[in-house]
């Protein structure tokens, strides 16, 4: 049998074959008994997961680039302020949809590799006044993640939107809306919850939800959250065809987070970003991004001088490993691995193992085993969370 290939980017994660058999279940009608309980399922299932007892969850078929669309386009008219929090490329994006829309967007940006700090924030809200405040709880460009609690306590007295881009996060990383009072976090499938791509979420507070009904003429159809909010209500009412199999698979997917405890994984993932930390040292490959500031979901690897990237990941990948490109100023000069979802040993492992073959070709020196050794103990170490 021919081995399959191990899928180590920053997302699409790997699917977990119980999602893999949801999402094969044959088609139903969108307005089928067996779906809309899903789907209802499916919203429940997506409060619990951010720790929200009130937060209204939509699910539209798209990609988490819709949902940062959504969400800016919902609740700032033109030439309203955001304040963009950014730590690398999603961060931007934020400004860029921004300005498509006329919004008017201003950046507090760190170093490659480090956070903002909330002191930064504190000062730059002393100083002006926005309407919103965009984040991005781990820029998966760099590996950083956000002190978006931190961020949130800042401007928990205020009167600005706060929107938290979860994309890389959640169902991996602790996130609490209502402790936090986030008013709209969006977050994609396809990552730490662990689903196929396919669909962009939501979820709006109360006050996310009354800043929509206050704008009258919002330039939005598909994408206007007051179409989809009486579907969200109640799943057998008919907007737009809702991407069944896709809702069905992520139905399976937070049903596995939900059964594996948020507790349980989060600490799993803290788990995951050590051993395979743990491991880059063995092979003495550098970690790019302030120590402080790495994420649990994915790390960006920094090559040594001389090697040419892509030759070594698509050496990897001839080894069924396959990992990402770095984008930005970071191309070519690194690459990146995600270590979220339902991944564990075996992955490190075959992870490990590949990069001791590429390394070798390459010329390095190698101790076969040594890395997957450190990586599995990090993994298994009782004394982490
Ligand atoms: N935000 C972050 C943090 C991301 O990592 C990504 C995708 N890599 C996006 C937003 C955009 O999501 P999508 O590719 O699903 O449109």
């Amino acid at each position: 049998m021919t081995e399959s290939m191990l899928t180590l980017i920053p997302g699409p994660t790997p699917v977990h074959p119980r999602i893999l058999e949801a999402l094969a279940i044959p088609t139903t009608s969108h307005q089928d008994p067996t779906f809309t309980t899903r789907f209802r399922s499916t919203l429940d299932s997506l409060r619990r997961i951010v720790r929200t007892a009130s937060a209204q969850p939509f699910v539209v078929a798209g990609s988490g680039t819709l949902a940062m669309e959504m969400a800016l386009a919902n609740l700032l008219a033109p030439g309203q302020r955001l304040l963009v929090i950014s730590q690398g490329f999603f961060g931007d994006r934020w400004t860029e949809i921004a300005s498509a829309f006329g919004i008017r967007a201003e950046v507090l940006t760190a170093e490659w590799g480090r956070a903002v700090a909330p002191e930064r924030l504190r000062r730059c809200l002393e100083q002006g006044r926005f309407d919103a405040v965009a984040m991005t709880h781990v820029d998966t460009s760099t590996g950083t993640v956000a002190p978006v609690a931190d961020y949130c306590a800042l401007l928990a007295s205020g009167d600005e939107t706060i929107l938290l881009d979860g994309v890389c996060a959640t169902g991996g990383i602790d996130e609490r809306f209502d402790e936090w009072g986030v008013d709209l976090l969006i977050t994609g499938a396809q990552k730490a919850l662990g689903a196929p791509p396919g669909v962009a979420i939501l979820l709006a507070s109360e006050r996310a939800m009354e800043r929509r009904r206050s704008r009258t003429a919002v330039p939005l159809y598909y994408a206007d959250l007051l179409r989809w909010l009486p579907v969200m209500q109640d799943p057998s009412r008919y907007f737009s065809t809702p991407p069944v199999n896709e809702i069905v698979a992520l139905d399976a997917a937070l049903h596995l987070v939900l059964e594996e405890g948020l507790e349980a994984r989060c600490s799993r993932h803290v788990r995951l970003g050590r051993a395979v930390r743990s491991g880059f040292v063995e092979c003495g490959i550098e970690i790019f991004g302030d120590p402080f500031s790495r994420a649990d979901t994915m790390t960006v690897a920094c090559h040594p001088d001389g090697v040419d990237d892509r030759a070594f990941r698509e050496d990897l990948a001839r080894r069924h490993v396959f990992v990402a490109g770095a984008i930005g100023p970071l191309a070519g000069r690194a690459f990146r691995v995600g270590h979220m979802g339902n991944i564990g040993r075996d992955e490190i492992a075959r992870l490990f193992a590949a990069l001791d073959g590429a390394l070798a070709a390459s010329g390095r020196p190698v101790t076969q085993g040594r890395a997957a050794r450190a990586a599995l103990a990090a993994l298994d170490d009782p004394s982490s969370p």
